[in-house]
């Protein structure tokens, strides 16, 4: 199958030469034709399957010629998210003459009013500052005949879904809805009964099943060695870059201090971040200059990073659905990833919940050789009939699931 046989029209199927696509992946080939009829889309498909040209190219077609507007608005949980989509649709459309946007938080105003004043066909957005620009009278939506909702689940996870409803209230009616979300939950479910219209739906992939390739490994530790035993992993993973997860941004600037006093190369990304210096982690990463990505939940989903080889959850998820943005970095197109997560005692209940959400038993593992002070975490998850041990105090029903690759009762 080839993209001609899409129907795109020439200016895209160049584009999309140029970009050196020589065939459509599953998603584009599924999407591209329900987009192009005009009927609104549910797609659950992760980044890194092709989602944004399977919604882009046919968008840009039935945009056709450049036209006052903005005409479509791509919303985006994140200013990475946004500026990624903005630069692949700009790549999308650059024989179109058609025009791209992007609007985001964290960045001055005046040349974001400077490209809305010259008008743009496509607005790629996140949703509280298209809504400073909306009050402030610089953005009008009159004009929209299309909206992409991107990473639906996302903007409900980050608080945004208010923002999102008070933007759609103002988007003009007839239009055409597409919404992506790996997950469906409740909330999203309400947003799409009351945004979209008989919606077809486009499914690639398994919901919420994390990239068959990855091998998960959960490694009980006390909350004082956590960080030696971080170190001791980065010492012998043979790996080639690695995202560390962790809750809090304090957390993240605290564990990438002590990574670089441990001569690691180490890039950083919280929100707190300048966009510049956000924008700069990620390049470091991708050119192979950083071997480590420090990282909070932001970043665990959606971005364009290649080749991860480890994803080390720092802290545990306190959300599932995060433990399956967060490995969604590794294992990807194939590649053999590994997921390796620090657990202490008081992560028991919320490790159990990531279990049930991927329907899956994680194995625990021990670093051997690391000098463990204490084992009884092992041995209380090993010989879980001993009862109230300190381990699984407050864990509900029984031991955590899954191998164990050490002897129970061996130091
Ligand atoms: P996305 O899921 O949209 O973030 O895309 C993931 C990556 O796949 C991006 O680097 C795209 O440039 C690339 N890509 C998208 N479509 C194709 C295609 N048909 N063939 C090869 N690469 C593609």
């Amino acid at each position: 199958m080839s993209f001609a046989k899409l129907g795109l029209e020439p200016a895209l199927l160049r584009a999309v030469e140029a970009l050196g696509y020589s065939e459509p992946t599953p998603i584009q080939h599924r999407a591209i034709p329900v987009v192009l009829a005009g009927r609104d889309l549910l797609g659950s498909a992760q980044t890194g399957t092709g989602k944004t040209a399977a919604f882009g190219l046919p968008l840009l077609q039935r945009l056709g010629r450049p036209a006052p507007g903005p005409r479509a608005l791509v919303l985006e949980p994140t200013r990475e998210l946004a500026g990624q989509v903005e630069s692949a649709l700009r790549a999308l459309a650059r024989f179109t003459g058609l025009r791209t946007g992007l609007v985001h938080g964290g960045v001055g105003y005046g040349r974001q009013n400077e490209t809305l004043r010259r008008g743009v066909d496509v607005l790629v957005a996140t949703p509280g500052r298209l809504l400073d620009h909306m009050e402030r009278g610089t953005c009008r939506l009159d004009r929209l005949t299309h909206v992409v909702l991107d990473e639906a689940d996302r903007m409900l996870d980050m608080g945004f879904l208010p923002d999102v409803k008070a933007i759609l209230q103002q988007c003009p009616q007839p239009r055409q809805t597409l919404l992506f979300s790996a997950t469906l939950p409740p909330a999203i479910v309400r947003l799409i009964r009351w945004a979209m219209h008989e919606p077809q739906t486009v499914q690639i992939g398994h919901h919420r099943t994390p990239a068959e390739t990855v091998t998960h490994r959960l490694y009980p530790v006390a909350e004082a060695q956590k960080e030696a035993l971080l170190l001791a992993l980065l010492e012998r993973l043979d790996h080639d870059s690695a995202i560390v997860f962790c809750r809090t941004k304090q957390g993240a600037d605290r564990l990438a201090a002590l990574l670089r006093a441990h001569a690691h190369a180490v890039a950083v990304l919280h929100a707190d971040r300048s966009q510049v210096e956000r924008e700069r982690a990620l390049a470091g990463f991708r050119s192979g200059r950083y071997d480590v990505l420090v990282a909070t939940d932001i970043a665990s989903r959606g971005l364009d990073i290649p080749e991860v080889s480890h994803v080390i959850n720092f802290d545990v998820p306190l959300h599932p659905e995060d433990y399956v943005h967060r490995i969604g970095r590794t294992g990807r197109a194939s590649n053999r990833g590994d997921a390796l997560t620090l657990m202490t005692a008081g992560d028991v209940r919320h490790v159990r919940a990531i279990e049930g959400f991927i329907k899956q038993s994680i194995p625990i593992s021990r670093l051997e050789g690391f000098d463990y002070r204490y084992t009884a975490l092992f041995e209380a998850v090993a010989q879980p009939q001993r009862g109230r041990t300190r381990w699984n105090r407050g864990a509900r029903g029984g031991r955590i699931r899954g191998g164990y690759s050490y002897a129970p009762g061996r130091r």
